[in-house]
């Protein structure tokens, strides 16, 4: 598929247009898209539209098709595997990459101590039995979140996530015994380390939930929907240190920062910090629906045998993608080339920084990076311009994502698969959309 940025239509281009038009009448409206362009074919750093645009991927799909979409080694697995035998149910007669995808993801994730896995289908599920698994081992009920945070939608995972509108909004009731703590947010914490970021949170764990009542803390190392936010060193392994001594489960959700993402295997390495149970999804399987909860064997082994499971949870298509796609980061050095993608796209955030101080703050690792837009000359949150930014870069036909608290996150997460110049090509036009913007509403502000 040709490597190319290349519009054809205006987007949407009619075809589009008419699938648009099936998709009001007949999917429920609370299943939004981000752009109204329907896709065909994807490989790459491309998106091909069904009017034959070809759209530059700044979001593979959510940090899914982390490897590439439809990935050679990935649809070469799936095709002998779909071939072979498509479902059984792991608990009713299991099979072989059910088991492999466990061994591999011991082997791969922090910390070289004995393992369990079990899988599931998505993020949200995951989460959730990492909860029941941590209940299971500790015998206690409450779970400790934090500011930001998502986690899924879910009912107990849409008590974990932070953000009312769009994910909880008219939900409720919540799941009980779930208590938010807060983040360490380096952009407006001030001067507030690691150490005394994660002091406020164990503070606020102690005095309003208590560590003999908490089963879990729940984080994402960098966080994802809630704006890419890094803590500051030293926050996450003070977290860490403080769960060992109270014996209480420490559990990463990498389901967004998992997998080569964030320039690390996962984001919890960079700090060498090793949890308890971590979370994966996204990334797992090149795009099949896939999830698991790896960790501690004397944790993991601690719910009662036919406590955990699911009809499709281990899928064996989506069994054989995810070792497709681990080979692939593994053969590939694809954890590199996540480390030259954030040098590239940092260099040219920094200058775009430099030259629009709405640009508040140039954040993430590898290929996971964001912009935080704030009113000039203030660290107010301006979701408006990111929603101007977005707009202008889905008419030029390049994917970009926007997230945060405040909505005014502008997020990348291309395919590691992407070229230097897809993703140059991507930058020039998102610097040209925040010029354009500058001077549109500069005038704006001197007109009569
Ligand atoms: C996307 C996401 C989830 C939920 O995953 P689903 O597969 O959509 O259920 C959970 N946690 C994090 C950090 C995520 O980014």
């Amino acid at each position: 598929m040709a490597q190319v940025r290349r519009l054809v239509t205006d987007l949407p281009g009619p075809r589009s247009q008419e699938l648009m038009v099936r998709k009001t009448d007949a999917v429920a409206a609370g299943v939004g898209t981000t752009m109204p362009v329907f896709a065909a074919r994807a490989a790459g750093g491309v998106v091909v539209d069904v009017d034959g645009n070809h759209l530059i991927d700044l979001g593979s799909g959510i940090a899914v098709t982390t490897v590439g979409n439809s990935a050679p080694r990935v649809v070469a697995a799936v095709q002998e595997q779909v071939a072979a035998f498509t479902h059984t149910c792991f608990m009713v007669t299991p099979y072989d990459a059910y088991v492999s995808v466990a061994e591999a993801l011991n082997r791969v994730t922090p910390g070289d101590h004995e393992k369990r896995t079990a899988l599931f289908n998505s993020g949200a599920e995951a989460v959730e039995n990492a909860v029941k698994i941590a209940r299971a081992h500790t015998g206690r009920d409450a779970v400790v979140v934090f500011d930001h945070a998502y986690h899924g939608r879910t009912n107990l995972t849409m008590a974990m996530t932070a953000k009312n509108m769009p994910y909880k909004h008219g939900f409720g009731p919540f799941a009980p015994e779930v208590y938010r703590a807060p983040l360490s947010y380096p952009y407006r914490d001030g001067d507030l380390d690691g150490a005394a970021a994660a002091a406020r949170a164990v503070d606020v764990i102690e005095k309003q939930v208590g560590a003999e009542n908490l089963a879990a803390v729940v984080i994402e190392p960098i966080q994802g929907e809630g704006g890419f936010i890094e803590p500051a060193t030293g926050f996450l392994p003070a977290l860490a240190e403080w769960c060992r001594s109270h014996g209480v489960v420490f559990v990463a959700d990498e389901v967004q920062t998992g997998f080569a993402r964030t320039g690390d295997l996962f984001a919890c390495d960079r700090e060498g910090v090793v949890p308890d149970l971590i979370v994966t999804a996204k990334g797992i399987a090149g795009g099949l629906p896939l999830s698991a909860v790896t960790g501690r064997a004397e944790i993991m082994d601690a719910p009662h045998v036919g406590g955990l499971g699911g009809t499709y949870g281990g899928n064996p298509i989506a069994c054989a993608a995810a070792l497709a796609a681990i080979e692939t980061i593994e053969a590939d050095d694809l954890v590199g080339r996540a480390r030259q993608v954030e040098e590239l796209m940092k260099a040219r955030l920094g200058e775009l920084q430099a030259a629009d101080d709405r640009v508040g703050d140039v954040r993430g690792r590898g290929a996971m990076i964001a912009v935080e837009l704030v009113r000039s000359g203030t660290q107010e949150p301006d979701a408006d311009l990111a929603k101007r930014i977005a707009a202008t870069a889905h008419r030029a036909g390049v994917i970009v994502l926007t997230c945060g608290t405040y909505g005014n996150v502008l997020r990348f997460l291309p395919p590691l698969s992407i070229s230097d110049e897809l993703l140059t090509e991507a930058l020039d036009l998102l610097t040209e959309a925040f010029a354009a913007d500058r001077a549109a509403t500069s005038q704006e502000a001197v007109a009569p």
